[in-house]
């Protein structure tokens, strides 16, 4: 398909490169296929919360949150130039460069100090275009200014370093993967950074509240693809039989969404049309030559999808660059911005199309990479939200109810089980230490907020939230502030019991339905009691305040759904109706995360 975006210039070596067309029509689920796909959303959440709870657990476990976060400087932009060599197996290789950092102090600093961890040799830095002193310490450089510090005062660090890009124990799960792929045992060499490899293999201030623009120029041996952020300006041969790729992400990124990923790549297209109707942007896939074909039939998802998040959140954040995915040796995928990296062992596998997964971290783009959380504790804010997008795209493209979905495919029915704990994280050294409630939970908070405030509200919320913290980042605080502008009231109340607080309430319901009176009218009454024992901070007796639908089932085969307010332990709800009730059901549609009894 002809590209008609300026940034693919005829200066755009990739062109040289086979292009193969994505054209593989979308065809969306019919009803009857609904249990299938509840069936393997399930399990693709399964495995993919697995691999990528696996990487979090023995890969980054030992790497602690960065230890400048509180620095009161802001970079404004990164210059990342590396070159990355495999050795003769490919199952390891070096990673040599220059990071030019540029900022300035916020605050009377008088030492900068980069991430960098214990792998990395530093071999010079220069301050301000002189060579500068610094010393090695353990997980960081610290590089003194000279006086006057002053808040606002520029500055230049350009560090030269190199290693081996991935820590000791890191086990294949952090910084740079050198390995192989493929019948021809191709080397091939993918970053993964989340939550805090980043400075295993580059020297960065490693805070994802400091968003900073970005050049990624990475030198490869010939013959390889290198793909990274934002738009591929230069495709440059050297003389030593190696290419270097020239990124440049003109949208501010945090350090953990930089990313590298390299090797003889086919290169697959499709592109996508702006809202606005005229507007198009290159769909841009890496993958391993052997996984052509699958590629192409899973990644056809990605343009209705983003289509209908495009309807939803407002327009893909960064049109005027790209959006592209790249295949990786490691497990899951990793929603870089623009670029997605994605497990060659799920492009390849033929149990499942994974379209939870690519929708997944293409929601991420506005929801971690457009809108980042402050802080790691507030991860639901990405993951939730992403999660919840699944929920999202299957309502529309398959038709499938969300509340339906939620509860057969997102939750395990365990009061005390994967979606027990609170949704903010607790330990900001392990922000990933519970997945269930960060993703699933998250993703319910979500949909609880959608029934609380109306569909309307919800969506406009959403809208206004990543408008309000575009290119930058947001707290659990700041949502709920976007939230309550919408809804007209604090919402003080539903974010204690389901953001801070563990659990979900436990409902036992008893009705009773009398005889017709004189008039012909009936009388339904609804006893709702809430027995779950958990605490909920700040709130005596520890009774949750939600609205609940009460449907009423007539024996015509009709029903009707009434919205009561359930505030207390024991509850009583009389309602008179004019035909014969012949049942009655609690949240039938599943817009509340519980256990009833
Ligand atoms: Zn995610």
């Amino acid at each position: 398909m002809p590209l008609e975006s300026s940034m693919f210039s005829a200066r755009n070596a990739c062109l040289i490169f086979s292009i193969a067309i994505l054209c593989a029509p979308c065809v969306p689920s019919s009803a009857r296929n609904q249990e299938s796909i509840f069936e393997l959303i399930r399990l693709e959440h399964e495995e993919i919360e697995k691999s990528s709870h696996q990487q979090h657990s023995f890969g980054l476990s030992s790497l602690a949150a960065s230890s400048v976060e509180s620095q009161s400087i802001d970079v404004t932009h990164y210059l990342l130039q590396i070159q990355l060599t495999p050795n003769e197996s490919g199952a390891a290789g070096v990673v040599t460069g220059t990071v030019t950092i540029t900022g300035e102090t916020t605050g009377a600093v008088s030492t900068i100090n980069v991430d960098a961890q214990p792998n990395l040799s530093i071999d010079s830095v220069r301050l301000d275009g002189s060579a500068s002193n610094f010393r090695r310490k353990n997980t960081f450089v610290a590089i003194d200014l000279p006086p006057p510090t002053f808040p606002g005062r520029p500055f230049t660090v350009v560090i030269q370093y190199h290693g081996p890009g991935s820590g000791p124990g890191s086990g294949g799960g952090g910084g740079l993967l050198f390995t192989r792929h493929g019948p021809d045992s191709t080397p091939v060499v993918a970053s993964f950074s989340e939550p805090f490899g980043a400075p295993l293999w580059w020297p960065c201030i490693d805070n994802p509240a400091d968003k900073a623009t970005a050049e990624i120029e990475v030198t490869v041996p010939e013959g390889n693809q290198a793909a990274s952020n934002g738009v591929l300006e230069e495709v440059q041969t050297n003389a030593d039989h190696t290419v270097t790729y020239f990124w440049r992400e003109d949208s501010p990124l945090s350090t953990y969404l930089v990313s590298v990923a390299s090797t003889n790549y086919e290169r697959l297209e499709d592109s996508y049309t702006a809202l606005d109707g005229v507007t198009r942007m290159p769909l841009v896939y890496y993958v391993y030559p052997e996984h052509v074909a699958p590629a192409r039939a899973k990644f056809a998802v990605t343009r209705p999808a983003m289509e209908i998040y495009a309807g939803l959140f407002g327009e893909y954040p960064f049109l005027g660059e790209k959006y592209g995915m790249a295949e990786w040796p490691y497990g899951g995928a990793m929603e870089h911005q623009t670029i997605t990296s994605i497990s060659s062992s799920l492009v390849a596998s033929v149990t499942s199309n994974n379209q939870a997964t690519i929708v997944h971290e293409l929601a991420h783009q506005w929801w971690g990479d457009l809108v980042t959380m402050r802080t790691w504790d507030d991860i639901w804010l990405n993951e939730g939200f992403a999660t919840y997008s699944e929920v999202l795209f299957f309502e529309r493209f398959a038709g499938i109810s969300p509340g339906e979905l939620l509860a057969r495919s997102y939750d395990d029915g365990v009061v005390d089980g994967a979606l027990g704990g609170t949704v903010t994280a607790e330990n900001l050294n392990a922000p990933f230490d519970d997945n269930g409630a960060i993703y699933r939970k998250g993703g319910w908070v979500l949909h609880m907020l959608r029934h609380v405030l109306g569909d309307q509200k919800f969506f406009a919320a959403l809208k206004q939230y990543a408008t309000r913290y575009a290119f930058s980042n947001a707290s659990t605080g700041d949502f709920q502030e976007v939230c309550e502008d919408l809804y007209g009231a604090s919402l003080d109340w539903f974010f204690k019991q389901w953001v801070y607080a563990r659990g979900r309430p436990v409902y036992k319901v008893s009705t009773e339905i009398s005889s017709a009176d004189a008039a012909g009218n009936f009388t339904v009454m609804l006893v709702v009691k809430q027995k779950q024992s958990q605490d909920i901070p700040g709130r005596e007796n520890g009774n949750y305040v939600m609205p609940l639908d009460v449907t009423i089932h007539y024996s015509d085969g009709t029903s009707e759904t009434r919205v009561v307010f359930n505030d207390i332990r024991k509850q009583r709800f009389a309602f008179t109706v004019s035909k014969q009730p012949v049942g009655v059901g609690l949240d039938e549609s599943n817009w509340i995360l519980k256990k009833v009894k």
